[in-house]
């Protein structure tokens, strides 16, 4: 990173932290020559996600997709575009961190259930409903008792 000041080319790192939506790196810098402070905003580098689907067939993590069944569970609810953004960028940030090249389909629909039981029960439920594949009402029903459980 060039010094804004003198232009060295070499500073040390003396603060890091994630920005909000885990999207993004803030880092305060000195410069190891003159000892000016700046700062710089870094990227998080997304490894290519693969995604394991049921069937063991692989295909690359598709942020479009992921959304568009969001929406779809949140169709006519109270959930903001932004909130919805918010929530991928989270689901992305938590892979991101783990470092993993390739992730099961279930374990992002299970991610994205915990997230959207926050934001929006209808939502919830019908993200569940699709997710889980309920073969029956019962089974239905039983994932209901568990949400309540959970809530209180
Ligand atoms: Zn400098």
């Amino acid at each position: 990173m060039k010094c804004s000041v003198c232009g060295n080319l070499e500073s040390r790192v003396i603060d890091s932290r994630q920005s909000e939506d885990g999207a993004k790196i803030r880092r305060r810098r000195e410069c190891l020559k003159c000892g000016a402070r700046f700062t710089t905003y870094e990227e998080i580098e997304m490894v290519p996600l693969m995604v394991v689907k049921r069937d063991k067939s692989r295909e690359p993590f598709d942020r479009e997709k992921l959304r568009g069944k969001i929406q779809r569970a949140c169709v006519k609810r109270p959930v903001s575009t932004e909130r919805i953004d918010r929530l991928i960028s989270e689901i992305e940030a938590h892979f991101a961190n783990q470092m993993v090249k390739e992730i099961p389909s279930s374990e992002i629909g299970r991610l994205v259930l915990q997230k959207l039981r926050d934001v929006d029960e209808v939502a919830y439920i019908r993200f569940a409903s699709v997710y889980k594949d309920f073969k029956d009402i019962d089974s239905f029903l039983a994932e209901l008792a568990e949400m309540q459980k959970g809530t209180n």
